[in-house]
C-alpha cells in the first residue's frame, strides 16, 4: 500500500525493473477517478507523461483538450521541483510552486504528487493542483483527504494517519474495524495500546521511537480483540517528513496475518519437525548446524555432532512390525531428549539414525560424557506389550572446527566415527579424530585428494626393465603409475589404486595409463629404441567396461604402435569375475591383437581352468614365491613346478621381485624366460629406461637384497622377541594431529631410536611426527621420533629405522630405562614383563586384525 519504501534514483532502467505501467485493463477505472475529482487532478506514468488529465486540471492551466503536445510540454515544466526518488519511495509529496499559464499569467499554486501503488507495484502517480496563496503551508488539502479515504477505505488493509506532534489518529480507514474489532472512530492511542497483547507491548512502544529515528518501521505483534481473538498483525508506519526533515505524521498500515503465519507455521512444522518424534528433522539439523558454524567460526569455540544409530534396529522391525518399530522410535526420542536436556538439540534424521548437536563444553571429553549419558539412557530396559527391549546404540562424534570445517565435512566424519563405533560393538561411542590410527587417517587423506592428483597431474609413470634371463638383454618395460603426493610424498601404488578402484577414478587413471604408456611407446619407436614390449597393469574393474577395446585401439592408431608391442598385465582377480563381460572384454582384447599376461600368479586364486579359459601369453610368478627360492628346497619345487606348468602350455614365463644373483641363476636354470626385479632395476624415469633398452646386457646390481647400513650414535638393544608398542603419527607438515593408535613390533631399541616391522606402508619424511608408547616392567615410556629409512621386508611388510627427536632430558629418562631393562632382558619370565611376540612376527603382522585403541 502506500508508503513500501525503496531507497533509489529515478533512472528508466531501474523504473522498468520496479514499476508495472499501468496495464489497458487498469485504464478506464484511472481515467473515471481522475475525472471524478473535484480538485485540478492529472495521473501520470513514472516517466512523467501525463495518462490522463481532468477538465479542471487543463482549464488551470489554460488549455483545450486538443493541446495535448503544449500541455505535456506545461507538465514538464511543472514537475521540474518533483522529487522522482520519492516515486521511489512511495512518499506523498507536497510542495507550492508558481506556474505560468498558457495565456501568460503566473499563479501560485499547491503541488501534491501521491504515488498509487497496488499490492505492492508501483502504477504511477496522481498529481494535485490547487491555488493558493504563497504564503500558505504546504499541507494535504481537505479534497485529496477525501479521495484518499476514498480509495483507501475499499481496501482490506488498514490505513491509519497519526499526526506525530500529538499522537492524534487524525484518519483510519475502515478496514480497522474488522480487524480489530472496534469502531474507526474510537481508534486512539490509548485504545491501540489495550488491545494490543500485553507480551508484545513493549517492543510496540519501543518501536514508536525507532520510527522518527528510522523514519519507516515494520513489525509483526499479536493483538487481542474485544471479543477475545488472538490475532497477529503486520504494521508497517511511515513518518512523514516536511522539507525541513521534521516528521509531521505517520501514514501506518495495518495488515491481518494471522492466517498467513498459520500457514507459515503449519509448512514450517511440515519442513523441520519429525511427524514421529516431533524432533526437528535432518532439514533442521542442517540449518542449525550451518547457524552454529557462522556462530563459533571466529571465537574459537568447539561444538560437537553426535550422530546416534541404534544397533540392530531393523530386527525389532522385522520381528514385531513397523507399528512398534514407530513405537520404539518415539520412546527412544523422548529419552534421548530427556537426557540431553538444555546441553544440546536432539534431531531425528531418518529410520533409528539420530543427532544431537552439543556446544558451551570446554573439554572435548565432556562431549563423551554427554554421549556416555545418552547411551545409558537409550540402554534402560524398556517394557512394551509384555516384552522387555534392550536396546542399544553407537555414538559417533565429530568436533568443529578439528574435524571439518564444512557441515557435510562434519556430518560425514560425524558418520565415518559412528561407522568405527559400530565396529567396535554395540554401545559404543568414538571421536571422529580418535577413531582413526595411522593407516585409516593416510587413506582418507589419499581418498580425499586423489582426484585433484589425478586432474593436477601428480600421477606419472617410471619403467621397470624386463630382462631376457638367458642374454641378460632388456626386451620390455612395465610401466608403473607413481603419485607424488604434497604431503605424503612417493605413495605407492598398492595404496591409492585400491581407493582409485572403489571409486570411477579408476577408469579415469586406466585411461591415463593407455594414453601415457601408447604416447611412450610410439615415441620410442619413431626413435628406433631397442624394444620389444611394453607392459602396463589394467585393474579387475576395467573389464567391466565394455569399450575397453576400442579406448586401447583409439590410442594404438593415434601413435601408431603395432598392437603386438603392447602387453597387458591382468590379475587373476580380474579373471574370477566370470561375467561374461570379462570374456569377451578379453576376446576382444584379443583379436586387437595385444598380448595378455596374468599377473600375480601362483598366488590366491590360481587354477588351471583360468589358464585354460583364459587367452593368456604370459604367465608372471608372483614375488612371494621369489622371496624364498634360494635355500628352500619345498619353494623351489613350487617354482619349478609354476614354471614347467607355464611353458607346457606354451605360455612366456616371467619372474617377478628378483632381487638376488643366486635367484636370478637359478631361475634361469629352471627356464623362466624372463626377469624382473631390482638385481637388474628398479622402476625409473622414461629416459632412464631408454638408456637401459639400448645397453647390450644389463648389468647386475650389487647389494639389491640387503638392508640398509645403519649408521648410529647410540647403542641398540636386540630384543630377543619383537615387542609389541603402540605407535601413532602426533604432527604432519608442522600440524599437530591426534589419531588412535596401531600395534607395531620392534625389534631393537636404544636411546637415539628404534627398528619396528609393521604393515603400515610409511616413507621417510622428516616432516611427519611419531609417538611410540612402550611398555615394559609396569612402566610406560614414550618416545617421538621420524623414520628415516625404509625397506620392504616381504610383499607388504616393511622394516622402518626410526629416529628418536627428544630433549636430552628425556633421553637420559630413556637410558636409564634401557639399562634397568638390560638387566632383565636374560632372565626367563620376560614374557611376563612386556607384550612380546612368541608367534612369527610377519605372520603375526599379516593375521592381527587392526587395533583401534584411545591415543
Ligand atoms: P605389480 O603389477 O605386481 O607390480 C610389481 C610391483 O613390484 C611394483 O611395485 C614394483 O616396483 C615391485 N617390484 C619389482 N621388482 C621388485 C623387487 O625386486 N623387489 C621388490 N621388493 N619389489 C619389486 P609398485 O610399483 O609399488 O606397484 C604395486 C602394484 O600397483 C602393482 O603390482 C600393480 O598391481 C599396481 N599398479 C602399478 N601401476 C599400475 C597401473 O598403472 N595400473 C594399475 N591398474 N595398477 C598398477
Ligand atoms: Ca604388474
Ligand atoms: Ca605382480
Amino acid at each position: 500500500m502506500w508508503g513500501r519504501a525503496r531507497k533509489g534514483n529515478f533512472n528508466k532502467k531501474k523504473a522498468h525493473e520496479t514499476f508495472r505501467p499501468v496495464s489497458p485493463c487498469d485504464m478506464p477505472a484511472m481515467k473515471s477517478l481522475v475525472e471524478n475529482f473535484s480538485e485540478a487532478a492529472c495521473f501520470y506514468d513514472f516517466y512523467g507523461n501525463a495518462l490522463h488529465v481532468n477538465d479542471r486540471f487543463r482549464e488551470l492551466l489554460g488549455f483545450g483538450e486538443s493541446e495535448q503536445a503544449m500541455l505535456d510540454a506545461g507538465l514538464k515544466q511543472l514537475f521540474r521541483h518533483f522529487r522522482q526518488d520519492t516515486v521511489l519511495d512511495g512518499q506523498p509529496q507536497i510542495y507550492n510552486d508558481r506556474i505560468a499559464r498558457k495565456d501568460g499569467p503566473c499563479v501560485p499554486i499547491r503541488v501534491t504528487h501521491i504515488p498509487l501503488i497496488v499490492a505492492g507495484e508501483r502504477l504511477g502517480s496522481f498529481c494535485f493542483l490547487c491555488p493558493t496563496q504563497e504564503t500558505d503551508a504546504p499541507k494535504l488539502s481537505a479534497v485529496v483527504k477525501g479521495w484518499f479515504q476514498e480509495i483507501v477505505n475499499r481496501l482490506e488493509i488498514a490505513v491509519g494517519l497519526v499526526d506525530m506532534s500529538d499522537k492524534k489518529v487524525t484518519f483510519v480507514s475502515d478496514a480497522i474495524q474488522k480487524i480489530c474489532e472496534i469502531p474507526a472512530e474510537d481508534i486512539d492511542f490509548r485504545t491501540w495500546c489495550n488491545i494490543v497483547h500485553p507480551d508484545d507491548l513493549e517492543s510496540v512502544i519501543a518501536r514508536q521511537s525507532e520510527l522518527r529515528e528510522i523514519g519507516e518501521v515494520v513489525h509483526r505483534y499479536r493483538i487481542l480483540t474485544p471479543s477475545g481473538k488472538l490475532k497477529w498483525v503486520k504494521d508497517h508506519s511511515l513518518a512523514l517528513k516536511k522539507e525541513t526533515g521534521e516528521i509531521t505524521a505517520a501514514v501506518v498500515t495495518l495488515e491481518d496475518i494471522t492466517e498467513q503465519n498459520l500457514l507459515e507455521n503449519k509448512l514450517h512444522t511440515i519442513a523441520f519437525i519429525d511427524e514421529l518424534t516431533q524432533l526437528q528433522n535432518n532439514h533442521s539439523a542442517r540449518k542449525v548446524l550451518e547457524e552454529w558454524m557462522g556462530e563459533h567460526a571466529h571465537n574459537g569455540e568447539t561444538f560437537a555432532i553426535l550422530r546416534l544409530n541404534l544397533d540392530h534396529f531393523t530386527k525389532i522391525n522385522d520381528l514385531f512390525g513397523h507399528a512398534v518399530g514407530d513405537e520404539m522410535i518415539k520412546r527412544i526420542a523422548k529419552r534421548m531428549k530427556d537426557a540431553v536436556k538444555e546441553n544440546g538439540i536432539v534431531f531425528r534424521l531418518l529410520g533409528d539414525d539420530f543427532c544431537i548437536l552439543a556446544r558451551h563444553r570446554n573439554r572435548v571429553e565432556s562431549y563423551e560424557e554427554l554421549a556416555e549419558t545418552i547411551l545409558e539412557a537409550v540402554g534402560v530396559v524398556l517394557p512394551f506389550r509384555g516384552y522387555d527391549f534392550h536396546l542399544t546404540a553407537c555414538i559417533g562424534i565429530s568436533l568443529f572446527p578439528s574435524d571439518g570445517k564444512s557441515s557435510t565435512r562434519l556430518m560425514k566424519n560425524a558418520r565415518t566415527a559412528l561407522k568405527r563405533a559400530k565396529q567396535l560393538g554395540p554401545g559404543n561411542a568414538l571421536i571422529y579424530s580418535r577413531s582413526m590410527n595411522i593407516e585409516s587417517f593416510k587413506s582418507f587423506e589419499l581418498e580425499n585428494d586423489l582426484r585433484n592428483a589425478v586432474k593436477n597431474r601428480e600421477l606419472y609413470f617410471e619403467y621397470q626393465p624386463k630382462i631376457e634371463a638367458k642374454t641378460q638383454k632388456a626386451v620390455g618395460a612395465e610401466a608403473l603409475i607413481r603419485w607424488k603426493h604434497p604431503t605424503w610424498g612417493i605413495v605407492s601404488p598398492s595404496e591409492f589404486m585400491k581407493i582409485a578402484e572403489e571409486t570411477t577414478l579408476i577408469h579415469q587413471i586406466s585411461d591415463l595409463v593407455m594414453e601415457s604408456v601408447c604416447r611412450q611407446a610410439g615415441y620410442w619407436i619413431t626413435k628406433n629404441v631397442p624394444f620389444q614390449f611394453i607392459s602396463f597393469n589394467l585393474s579387475a574393474k576395467d573389464f567391466l567396461k565394455r569399450d575397453l577395446g576400442k579406448r586401447i585401439k583409439r590410442r594404438l592408431d593415434k601413435y601408431g604402435v603395432p598392437p603386438e608391442r603392447l602387453e597387458i598385465e591382468i590379475t587373476e582377480g580380474a579373471m574370477l569375475q566370470t561375467s561374461e563381460t570379462v570374456e569377451q572384454q578379453m576376446k576382444d582384447l584379443k583379436a586387437l591383437g595385444v598380448t595378455i599376461a596374468l599377473d600375480d600368479f601362483g598366488v590366491g586364486y590360481s587354477s588351471l581352468s583360468h589358464l585354460k579359459r583364459f587367452p593368456v601369453d604370459t604367465i608372471k610368478i608372483d614375488r612371494s614365491f621369489v622371496d624364498s627360492v634360494s635355500g628352500n628346497e619345498q619353494d623351489e619345487k613350487i617354482v619349478q613346478s609354476l614354471i614347467d606348468l607355464g611353458i607346457g602350455l606354451n605360455k612366456k614365463v616371467v619372474t617377478e621381485g628378483v632381487e638376488t644373483r643366486e635367484q636370478y641363476e637359478l631361475l634361469k636354470k629352471m627356464g623362466c624366460h624372463v626377469i624382473q626385479g631390482f638385481l637388474f632395476s628398479k622402476s625409473v624415469s622414461p629416459a632412464a629406461m631408454e638408456e637401459i633398452f639400448r645397453e647390450e646386457t644389463v648389468p647386475l646390481k650389487k647389494g639389491a637384497g640387503k638392508p640398509p647400513i645403519e649408521r648410529r650414535r647410540y647403542s641398540r638393544i636386540d630384543l630377543p622377541l619383537p615387542l609389541g608398542v603402540k605407535m601413532t603419527m602426533i604432527s604432519l607438515n608442522n600440524k599437530s594431529v591426534s589419531l588412535g593408535s596401531t600395534e607395531v613390533l620392534v625389534n631393537n631399541i636404544g636411546v637415539g631410536g628404534l627398528r619396528l616391522l609393521s604393515r603400515l606402508r610409511l616413507t621417510a619424511q622428516a616432516d611427519i611426527l611419531y609417538r611410540f608408547e612402550v611398555d615394559f616392567m609396569n612402566t610406560a615410556v614414550k618416545g617421538v621420533g621420524k623414520i628415516v629409512w625404509a625397506k620392504e621386508i616381504q610383499k607388504d611388510v616393511f622394516c622402518y629405522g626410526v629416529e628418536f627427536s627428544m630433549p636430552e632430558r628425556e633421553k637420559e629418562h630413556w637410558s636409564e630405562t634401557l639399562n634397568r631393562w638390560k638387566s632383565r632382558l636374560g632372565s626367563n619370565d620376560i614374557l611376563k614383563e612386556a607384550r612380546f611376540i612368541t608367534e612369527d612376527p610377519v605372520a603375526y603382522l599379516r593375521t592381527a586384525r587392526t587395533i583401534m585403541s584411545e591415543p
